[in-house]
């Protein structure tokens, strides 16, 4: 009997994994420790091949690559095809995407043109009478909901972090197997023109730690903007102040910096680095609040933070309900005096 096909679709750019894609192949063993089948993995793109080796220490008995001129740059819809003929072809029950934007993509096409459906977001999978369940948030991670798709191949997103990236065994060794386009560049109607790096270091979906700002980083009357500002101009230099010392923190614990979406809205920072329900949603070990109020789309971005920290002037302020530990304060005061700690305590 064909054993069961479980497909693990490896997020990369330029031959380097994002991290999350690691996590899948702990989702996909637990899967397949549950119900059985083997481990199949797949990576598109520059340099996908470097990947593909490199995969074989999560344990797939098989990995196909494809970098053809029409799969070089990511593009949904040579993408979607190709693997799309991969899972017929392998006869795959799940498939496996990253909840990044590329595999968010990815598993919604994948779905429609296999004519199956999609578990988004999940976080946790098990057994019930028989049929897989996985467990996902709803209404902005208030409510926690179990689903089970009747179609095959079930297509999975798992939330970053969720799994585990299982230990890798260097010694594991294989041979990738390439696959060919399915469209060719001619058939493509967008072109990928060129990358530009974007400001900001470690990634806000990757990093252990994140220390976000809200609205509240621009709260300091003591601070005298520069001459000739009008009053938007001031408010947002205020911001940038409060920003450095949030940044500041961040960089000491090798953590990245989030924000609401207040602050987004109001100009203090790119939307890159908004968290909640329309930015991204993350889980890091250690999530700290400052100026942050704690809205209920704030937290469906960071609620499954494994320790939440909050700073803010206000007492009553929502977000305390959810902090693990809570400082009653003005975050101007607050943040240098716990960098400096930090620093001294790290040696930074
Ligand atoms: C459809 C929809 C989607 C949304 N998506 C998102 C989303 O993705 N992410 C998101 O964040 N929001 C989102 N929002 C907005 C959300 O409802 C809130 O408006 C927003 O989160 C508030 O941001 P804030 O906490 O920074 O600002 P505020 O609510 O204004 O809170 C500022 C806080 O700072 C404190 N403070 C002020 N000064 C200081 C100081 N000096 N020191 C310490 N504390 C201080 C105050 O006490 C206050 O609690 C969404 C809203 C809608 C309707």
């Amino acid at each position: 009997m064909m054993s069961d096909k479980v497909l693990v679709y490896i997020d990369q750019f330029k031959g380097i994994a994002l991290p999350a894609s690691w996590e899948l192949f702990g989702a996909a063993q637990a899967l397949v420790s549950l119900t059985g089948g083997e481990v199949v993995a797949l990576v598109v793109g520059a340099e996908s091949k470097k990947v593909a080796e490199e995969a074989f220490q999560y344990g797939p008995v098989e990995v196909y690559y494809g970098d053809d001129l029409s799969l070089t740059d990511y593009r949904p819809e040579p993408y979607t095809a190709w693997i799309v003929k991969l899972a017929k072809e392998l006869s795959a029950t799940t498939i496996f995407f990253p909840t990044t934007t590329r595999g968010r993509e990815l598993a919604a096409m994948s779905a429609i043109d296999l004519g199956s459906g999609v578990m988004p977001d999940v976080g946790a999978l098990e057994v019930e009478g028989g049929k897989l369940v996985a467990t996902r948030p709803v209404y902005a991670g208030k409510l926690i909901s179990k689903v089970f798709c009747e179609a095959r191949p079930q297509i999975i997103t798992t939330r970053i972090r969720a799994f585990k990236k299982p230990e890798g065994d260097p010694g594991k060794k294989g041979t990738p197997i390439y696959k060919e386009a399915v469209m060719a560049e001619a058939e493509l109607q967008t072109k990928v023109l060129g990358y530009t790096q974007a400001e900001g270091g470690v990634s806000l979906t990757d990093a252990n730690v994140v220390v976000s700002g809200g609205r509240g980083v621009s709260n300091n009357s003591a601070l005298t903007p520069p001459a000739g500002l009008d009053e938007k101009q001031a408010e947002i230099w205020r911001a940038q102040q409060g920003f450095k010392l949030v940044g500041e923190l961040a960089s000491v614990l090798g953590g990245a910096m989030g924000a609401s979406r207040a602050a987004v809205d109001a100009g203090y920072i790119p939307y890159s680095h908004q968290v909640g329900q329309t930015g991204k949603v993350i889980m890091p070990n250690l999530y700290i609040a400052c100026g942050i109020s704690g809205a209920i789309q704030h937290l469906a971005g960071m609620r499954t933070s494994k320790v939440i920290v909050a700073i803010n002037k206000d007492p009553e302020a929502p977000i305390f309900k959810l902090a693990r530990f809570g400082v009653v304060g003005d975050l101007y005061a607050i943040l240098p005096a716990l960098t400096e700690t930090f620093r001294k305590r790290l040696s930074k």
